[in-house]
Formats: structure tokens, sequence, C-alpha cells
């Protein structure tokens, strides 16, 4: 695929699985996923079709969704990207930019596992940061098979997990028609899949509808790759997830990473590898429990590290102040303590708050007020940083410049709290606007951004919770780590990717005196 990167000629191989020409295209607007079915009892007939959403309708300028995108002219035009426009890129990973996907089928793993409330998306940031990879195969005159998870249906048909509003918004984005299957397997899918030809795709109903899909079983992997000639990974949120739908299929098709992979990897990358310094770490959100690791490896890397919300409550009395009724864990006091020593070791900068919020129930409407931390009440919880928390942080970012930003810094749902939150995104569109490099990650803290209409200025902002969390950590993500390396030839077929063991806890050894191991 030329995409204004040096075009290494792939070798196309002489078997590869030719596409048969499909049946003539469907009448405009029938979006219905013929045979799709076959997953479920008494749908209607025309369940699967995802029309756009109200929104796009009703806009005048709209064009009419269309069924199928025509292959690009070559040689491809190159747009800006945000992506390395170099062949060997930050994932070190085969990418799309390798894969002439002309005639190809293409099984594309997304991660559409977006927040939902009535049957609608709330927030569709994970859908609209797949739309480039699925543009650029289509133009290229791929055919795709999208899969993806959503929620935790735990192997059951969960109907609330249906993936239809997915579509929808999908289809919004690519003014498409977007079908979707009524399950990821089945004869009618099957048949669905048959009948896509090059400029078309279909999404696959919610993998974790089947079982075998977090157990990473080969039998459900085999079915999934048998839909396509080749597997892209863009599902940068389950890379850290060894499924079947980002590892196992990963092991039977000549694979591949898409470009938001690829965007994900290299902003994570160059955060651990060459950030600008100084650097800062502000950590907010609940609970400590998640973020120990990533705490312990930020501390290793950065020179500030600023902490608010729950976190900052843990952290408060790892330092010894007593916070009351407010949010914190006694479990990970210790872990607080510890990450404290380590950034007194290396000389970071640590910022707890020393004014918050208080109030009497973490509710709308309740009775709060501004105290120092020194002296929260007992019977009020910290909901919020305070002003000169606020101010400090301010002062503390004013020379930095790079910034990375997980969970908001109080219960920022509702308004009142939320003061220091809004206070941190309008600062980091200003530092990011100035050239500092600014990458948030994580649900909330992204959609209390998204509330400012901030996200756009911000210079990352990554889709992956847990993966990105992984990733900072250290750690091998799987539905990477399986995907060949860039420049390897088509047919190459991945290492195959194994579960760390887990370390070997010491057998106790009750009453003999503890000995020195070599
Ligand atoms: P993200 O999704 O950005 O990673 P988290 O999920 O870790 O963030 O945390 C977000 C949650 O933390 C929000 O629901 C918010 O209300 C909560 N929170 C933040 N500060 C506090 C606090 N002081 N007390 C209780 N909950 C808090
Ligand atoms: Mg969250």
């Amino acid at each position: 695929m030329n995409l204004g990167a040096p075009k290494m000629a792939p070798s196309r191989p002489a078997n590869r699985p030719q596409v048969k020409p499909g049946p003539p295209l469907p009448p405009k607007g029938a979006t219905q996923a013929s045979g799709a079915s076959a997953g479920g009892p008494s749908r209607p007939a025309n369940r699967q079709g995802s029309k756009p959403s109200a929104k796009s309708s009703s806009s005048p300028a709209t064009p009419a969704p269309v069924a199928r995108v025509a292959p690009r002219q070559r040689p491809l035009s190159s747009g800006p990207r945000r992506i390395a426009t170099n062949l060997y890129s930050a994932t070190g990973k085969r990418t799309i930019r390798e894969l002439d996907a002309r005639e190809m089928r293409v099984l594309l793993r997304v991660d559409f596992n977006v927040p939902l409330s009535d049957g609608k998306v709330v927030d569709d940031s994970r859908i609209r940061a797949a739309v480039p990879t699925i543009k650029a195969l289509l133009e290229d005159g791929a055919s795709i098979v999208i899969a993806s998870h959503l929620g935790r249906p735990d192997g059951k048909v969960v109907d609330g997990l249906r993936l239809r509003p997915a579509a929808e918004r999908l289809a919004h984005h690519l003014q498409m028609m977007v079908p979707t299957t009524g399950d990821a397997l089945g004869v009618g899918t099957e048949d669905a899949v048959k009948r896509l030809r090059p400029g078309e795709l279909v999404l696959l109903e919610n993998v974790r509808f089947h079982a075998g899909e977090e157990k990473n079983d080969p039998a459900f992997a085999a079915k999934l790759a048998s839909y396509a000639d080749v597997f892209v990974n863009d599902g940068f949120g389950a890379a850290h997830r060894a499924h079947a739908s980002t590892v196992g299929v990963a092991g039977i098709l000549p694979s591949y990473v898409g470009l938001l992979m690829e965007s994900e990897v290299e902003a994570l990358s160059n955060l651990l590898d060459k950030p600008s310094r100084p650097f800062a770490a502000i950590v907010g959100g609940g609970k400590v429990s998640g973020k120990v690791a990533v705490l312990e490896a930020l501390i290793q890397k950065v020179d500030l590290l600023i902490l608010g919300g729950g976190v900052a409550n843990t952290f408060l009395v790892a330092s010894g102040r007593s916070v009351g009724k407010s949010l914190y864990e006694s479990k990970m006091v210790e872990h607080a303590r510890r990450i404290l020593k380590l950034a007194a070791e290396r000389g970071v900068k640590v910022l707890l708050p020393v004014d918050g919020v208080v109030a009497k129930e973490v509710t709308r409407g309740t009775e709060f007020k501004v105290v120092a931390t020194e002296k929260l009440p007992a019977s009020w919880h910290m909901v919020d940083l305070g002003p000169d928390s606020i101010t400090a942080m301010r002062e503390a970012l004013a020379s930095v410049k790079t910034i990375l930003w997980n969970g908001p810094l109080g219960v920022f749902e509702i308004p009142a709290f939320g003061t220091a939150t809004r206070e941190l995104a309008k600062l980091a569109a200003e530092k990011a606007e100035a050239g500092a490099t600014v990458v948030v990650g994580g649900g909330d803290s992204i959609a209390a951004l998204q509330q400012l209409n901030l996200a756009g200025k911000m210079t990352h902002i990554s889709t992956g919770g847990g993966a990105s969390l992984e990733y900072l950590e250290g750690r091998d993500l799987p539905g990477l780590a399986v995907i060949p390396t860039a420049g390897s030839p088509f047919e190459t077929m991945p290492i195959l990717w194994e579960a760390p063991k887990p370390e070997k806890k010491p057998a106790p050894k009750p009453k003999a005196p503890a000995k020195k191991s070599e």
C-alpha cells in the first residue's frame, strides 16, 4: 500500500487466494448483510442494516451513503498523516504500508469497545480513530471484514452489547453503508463475507459473544481467519489481550498492523524513549490499584509527578495525612510509600495536593468547601483539588515540555467538583499549542477533554486504556508482538506469542531462617 512511504514492492504470492467476482451490487440504500440472520432468531429482515445516524442524514451537506468505495487511481496521492513516513516505523512491525491490498479480503481487528447509553454511542473516538486504516484499505481495493469486541459479554449473546450502534457511527464517518452480521460465525455470515467485493466492508457481530474469543481458541481463530487473505490489527485498545481475534488469527494469516496501532505506539514510545524535558506525568482517577505498575515505571522516566483524584488521597495517607471519608485504598498505602521513596531517590518532584474541595457527600447539590489537606475534616470527602493546588500545578508545569496525563483530578462528573480537571484540560491545550508534547490516555480523562471540546488540541489522545498503561509499563503487547517484523515477506508467519510465565514465589520456610538465594 503506497501511503507516501518509500514503496517496497511486496512479493505477491502466486498462490494468493483469488477473490471470486461477487453478485451485482445491491440497490442503493440496502444495508443488509445477507444471511446474517444465522446468529439469532426472529430478527427482522433489515436488522443488520445500519443507516447513518440521524445527525448525518439530517445534514444537507451530507452525500448519500455509498455501498462501496471505488479503488483509487494509482499512484495513490498521499495526504498529510501524523504517522511515520518511513517503512520501518515506530512499531518495528509490518504495517499496511507494505501491503498491496488490491482485491484482498482483509480481516481487520479494531477496538470499537465504546461507551453506550440508551443504545447510542456516547463517545466515538475509538471509531473515528479506525477510519484512516479502513479508508486506506478500501481505497487500495480491499474488502474488509471488521472484527471487534464490545464490553464483557463473557461468551454469551448480550443484546445490549451488539455492535450495531458502533456500525452507525462508522457509517456516519465513512459516509458509506456498514452492514453488520448477527453473529461472528455461521453460514449467513460466511455468505455475507463471500459476497464482499473490493471497496466493500462488513462488521462482524461482537466477537466476545463466543467463549472462544477470550480463550484464544484455535478453532474460533481458524473460523475468523477463514474469512480473509490477510489480517490487519488496528485495535490498539485490545492489543494487550491474547485473544483469538488479536493473536490467534495472526498465527494463521499474513499479518500487519494498521495506522492507528502505528501512531499509538509511536506516540507512546516517543514518550518513553526520547521525551523533551522536563517531562511531567499527571496521574489522577479513582484508584491507585490499577496504576501502581505504571506509576513505578513512570517514576523512572519523568522529572515531575503531579497527583490528583482518589490516587492522591492514597498518597496523602502514605505521607502521614488523614483523608477523612475520602476515597483511598488502604492496601495501596505501602505501594504509594515505595513510589514516593523511589521518587526521592531519583530526584523526581512529586506534587501532592496542598488543599482540596471537600464535600459532605459525593453527590450533586451537596454542601462543600475548600480546606487545606493538613486539616481534612474526618466526616467529609475530598472530591477535587483546591485553588492553591491548581496554582502550584500551573507553576510546576510552566517550563515542562512533555506531559502525560491519565485520570481526572476530581469527581468531574459533578460539575462543581470538576474545576481542577477543567483547569488542567485548558492548561494542557495551552501547552500543546505552545509546542509541548501532550499525550492523554484514559476514557474518563478523554471524556473530560471532550466536554470542553479540547481533545483535538492535544498532541495525541490514546484510544487504549489498559493497553496504553501496559505499554507504558514496558510490557509486551501480545497483539503487537505477534505481527512479523517490518520488511518481512508476505508469507512470513509470526513467531507465536507465549504468555510470560508468572514469577515463581519461593516456597515458604516457616522454621528455618531465610537463606540468601544465589
Ligand atoms: P481514566 O478513565 O481517565 O483512566 P479513571 O477511570 O482512573 O480515569 O478514574 C476516573 C474516575 O475517578 C472518575 O469517575 C472520577 O469521578 C473518579 N475520581 C476522581 N477523583 C476522585 C476523588 N477525589 N474521589 C472519588 N473519585 C474520584
Ligand atoms: Mg476510567
